[in-house]
Parts: C-alpha cells; structure tokens; sequence
C-alpha cells in the first residue's frame, strides 16, 4: 500500500469526495488519498433526503431571506459573515454538482424548489426523496476520472501525528480487511468524519457517525467549538427495537404533513405559531413536552390530507421505508420520535476551513464553520460542505509550493486487533442512554447520573490496557461526552404560546 500522500482526507461523504475532486482539478499533479473506515457508500450524505438550499434565482427569491432564515434557525448565534458567504455563493455550489452529474428535479425547465421548515421560501433543491444518495453517486463516479486519488475503504484512522514544527503530517490507519496498522505520511490533511449521532440512544445517523475526527483533532490540541449544539431531529420513523431510526424529511411537513398527539390534535400551535413549519429545535422540544404532560409517547406525523398522487411522486423512498416498517404513510398516522440528528459544532475552522493546528483543515458536519449556530437550518449542511470545498480547494493550491513531507514526531503505535468488537456494549448503551435523557430533560440530576456513569467509566479504564479497537472506541466516546459537556447551555426550550396571543 502507498503510504506517501501529499493530501491525506480522512472521509468520503459530500465533504470528503468533493474536496478531492476539487483539489484534484485545481492542481492536477497532487497525490491524494481518501480514508473511508466502512464501505465507501456508508456516509451520513447517502441518508440525506430533503436536498440542497440554494437562492438560484433573486427574481422569486432573495440572499436576504435566505440569510435571515439561517440566523433565525441559530437561534442569532450563528457567524453572519459565514452566513453571508454560503447563501451568496450557494448557487455556485449548486452548479459546481451540476458539472460534476448532479440532476436537481425540473418542473417547466426550472428547478423544482422544496419547502422546508424555517424557510420562509420553497429552496429546495433535490432529486426526489434521495437526494443525498444521487449526489454521492455521481461524486464516486468523478472518482473514476482522476487517478491521483487514492480510496482507502475499510480503513480507520486511528491516530493524527505532527511533526516537530508542530504541524499534522501524518495518521495511523486500522485497516479492517487486512488486520493491520500503517502510517501513512502527508504533506497536509483534511478532516470529513462526518457527525457523532451514534453517542445518543436515537438517531438518524449511519453507524460511522461517531465523531471521531473530532476526537482524534482534539488529542492533537485543536480548537474544538459549540459541540453542544447537537440538533434532534421531531420526525423520526419510531420503531420498536431499534436505535438507528429512519428519518421523514422535513419536505414531508413543507408538502403538508401534521404532527398529531393520541387524541388526533395539531398541538406544536401550543407552541408556536408557526406549527409544523416552525424550526427543528421547537419542534422537537415540543414534542418531548408533550410526551411529558400526556404521559405516553403517541405523537404521529399525519399525511392523510394529502394527495396519494403527490406523496407517491415527490417521497416515494420514503413511503416504501415505512411500509417495511409495517405503516402506510398514505393510509394511516405514522408513529415518530426526535432523533439525535445533526452537530451543529465541531473542529473550529476560518473561512479557509483551517483549524488551530497548521496543515490540518477540516470540512462538512465535523467542521464548525460558524454556519449553524445553536441550530442548522434545513439543507443548509450539504450546502456548507460544497461552498466550503471551494474554499479549502484555493488555499491548498496557494499553499501547494511550501507544502513538504517532514517525519512524524509520535512512536511507533501499538498493534491494534479488533477480536473483540463488542467488548464494551453494555457500557456504551448505559452512556448512550444517559446522555439522551440529559440532553431532553436538561435537569441537574441527569447531568450528575451522567458526570457519575463518565468518571466511573474512566476510573474502570484506568486499569485495563488493552489493544482492542473496541477499547479506544469506548475511551473516544467518553471523550466526547466530557467535551458535550464542558460547554453545555443546552437547546431552546419552548413554553407554550400565550393563549390571548393565540385568540388574534
Ligand atoms: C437521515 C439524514 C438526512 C439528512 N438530510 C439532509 C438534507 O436533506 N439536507 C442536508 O443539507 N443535510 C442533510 N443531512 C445532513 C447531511 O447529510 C450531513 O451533514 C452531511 O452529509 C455530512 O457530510 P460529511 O461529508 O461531512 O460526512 P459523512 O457523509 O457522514 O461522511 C463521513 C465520512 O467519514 C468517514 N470516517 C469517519 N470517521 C473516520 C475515521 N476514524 N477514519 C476514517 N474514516 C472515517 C466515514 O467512513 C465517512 O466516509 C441529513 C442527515 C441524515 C442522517
């Protein structure tokens, strides 16, 4: 295996491919390798339903909107600049996917434009429900143009290194498929790990969600910012037994849908005035509230108004999930749940998608651009991804002439096994659950059964020095759990409307 690369990028969702296709057609002559630690379709970006905003035209639609709409959603604490920059360059991206494949649904030789919850405009782009999906495709395919690019599946970085200016130079890599660990050597490195929704009892999240990259730039010092930003998401699939829950877009809700409690009532109004068009974050606080003062967890999303030709059109991916789940979405009120859906923070980056360690950039959900927040606005993620490729794409190429291999400081890492995949399940379950009952009843207690679980867990540690695999993981997850924690002023809670105000 070649373990020389002048770019090493660690993940292979939206971020990933497309900052190698981008580098790649900047300067063609750059070696580059792309690490995927499961199979290379296994990303966050395949899930993604509801698509792309974009303002694509300013005759229908206006930056403006789309920037308020974005600080709205985050709750005012999102960076306006970003925000500017992604809106007014969104169209950009946008035909940055077109010439690479992308096909966005047409209606009448326009796009066929979306509404999402917290857009006070249908922006939309998508290709049906399974936008995500056809975005990646044609990424892989542009994979095949470019043979300067390296894929590395089934192969986990384990470890960043730096060298003795400081600077990351280098990764230990677990490679599943041949039991092994290698060093890989890179003039500079691209983090796009992707969220962390596998640490919470629920969540839309794929299996490689784990927040690694997050982790692993931490070890390394970098500034890690807003991680307690974690977005549940209100319509998730709720079915029995399971943890990693199917989601209903938002474009479900924009085209109609209710959210209806046991008695058949639309009570988010309670809430807030704008029902199942209002933010992630309201919605799902609503819900929880609901839960709590009815006692019993019977909240459904409810398209039984609406059309059985337009739902069969536009969510035909997510009409055939919930029948395998044993529900006709056209027919009959589905049952959901909030789910652990979207990091809002991460490796803290500038405009270049720098982080504080020189030569390590970072890109897509594991970045924290300044972009989201307290809360991401719907479709505003694979948007930032491809907006920020660009960027990260021109200040490699700038920098590509100082750009030299120097040797990795760190010893050799241990040999590491992965025997014992499940060694420490029970464990994590106890931590997943703990830190999902934190972060939706927001109590002290919680926080105390969770701070007690974290330093039992590592005082356990303390004495177990093994080279399973399964082990780091379980130490990460605590790391990541203390992070949540260090800076926790958790989402908005809601109170419900006043009535007068409802009365008018
Ligand atoms: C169900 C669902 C629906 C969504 N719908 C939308 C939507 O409609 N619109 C929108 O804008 N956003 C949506 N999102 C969010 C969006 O999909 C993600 O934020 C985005 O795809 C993240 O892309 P990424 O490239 O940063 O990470 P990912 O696509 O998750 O890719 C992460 C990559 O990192 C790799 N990786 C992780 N750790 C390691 C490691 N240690 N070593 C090696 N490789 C590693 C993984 O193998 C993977 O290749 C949705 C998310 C979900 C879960």
């Amino acid at each position: 295996m070649k373990t020389n690369f002048d770019v090493l990028i660690i993940g292979a969702g939206i971020a990933g491919l497309s900052q190698a296709i981008a580098l790649t057609e900047k300067v063609v002559s750059l070696s580059i390798a792309i690490v995927s630690k499961s199979a290379l379709k296994e990303t966050n970006t395949r899930y993604a339903q509801g698509g792309i905003a974009a303002v694509m035209s300013t005759q229908s639609d206006s930056y403006l909107a789309h920037i308020e709409d974005t600080l709205n959603a985050s709750q005012h604490k999102a960076d306006k600049e970003v925000v500017s920059f992604v809106v007014e360059n969104a169209h950009k991206g946008i035909h940055q996917l077109e010439n690479w494949g992308v096909r966005f649904d047409q209606v009448q030789n326009d796009y066929h434009l979306g509404l999402e919850g917290g857009h006070s405009q249908a922006r939309i782009l998508h290709v049906k429900d399974q936008t995500g999906a056809a975005v990646h495709d044609e990424l892989i395919k542009q994979l095949e143009h470019h043979n300067t690019i390296s894929v590395l599946e089934y192969c986990e970085v384990v470890e960043l290194l730096l060298n003795a200016n400081g600077e990351a130079a280098g990764a230990w890599i677990y490679n599943y498929a041949e039991k092994a660990t290698t060093k890989i050597n890179s003039k500079t490195i691209v983090l796009a790990t992707g969220g962390m929704g596998q640490l919470f009892q629920y969540t839309t999240n794929s299996p490689i969600a784990t927040g690694d990259g997050i982790v692993l730039a931490s070890t390394l010092g970098a500034k890690i910012a807003n991680l307690h930003s974690i977005q549940f998401h209100p319509t998730a699939f709720r079915e029995l037994g399971k943890s990693k829950l199917f989601l209903i877009s938002e474009a479900v809700r924009g085209a109609g849908a209710h959210i209806i409690n046991e008695k058949g009532e639309r009570f988010l109004f309670k809430y807030d005035l704008r029902g199942e068009l209002a933010t992630r974050d309201v919605i799902s606080s609503a819900i929880y509230q609901e839960i709590k003062t009815s006692g019993n967890d019977g909240v459904y999303l409810d398209c039984r108004h609406i059309s059985k030709e337009l739902l069969a059109h536009e969510f035909p991916y997510i009409i055939e999930n919930c029948k395998e789940g044993g529900y006709d979405l056209t027919i009959q009120p589905i049952p959901i749940t909030p789910a652990a859906h979207y990091s809002c923070g991460g490796i803290q980056v500038n405009m270049q998608g720098e982080s504080s360690i020189p030569n390590l950039y970072a890109i897509g959900e594991c970045a924290n651009t300044g972009l989201h927040g307290n809360n991401r606005l719907a479709s505003n993620s694979l948007l930032e991804a491809i907006v920020f490729t660009r960027n990260v794409a021109n200040h490699i190429q700038n920098n590509v002439a100082n750009l030299v291999y120097h040797p990795t400081e760190t010893a050799k890492q241990t040999e590491l096994s992965n025997e014992e995949p499940d060694f420490f399940k029970a464990e994590t379950d106890v931590l997943k659950a703990l830190l999902t009952a934190y972060f939706i009843s927001k109590s002290e207690n919680d926080k105390a059964d969770l701070i007690e679980m974290v330093t039992y867990f590592k005082e356990q540690l303390s004495n177990i020095y093994s080279n399973e695999l399964s082990e780091l993981h379980f130490r990460w997850k605590l790391e990541l759990v203390e992070m949540l924690l260090q800076n926790d002023s958790l989402n908005v809670e809601v109170s419900p409307v006043d009535e007068h105000k409802l009365q008018w």
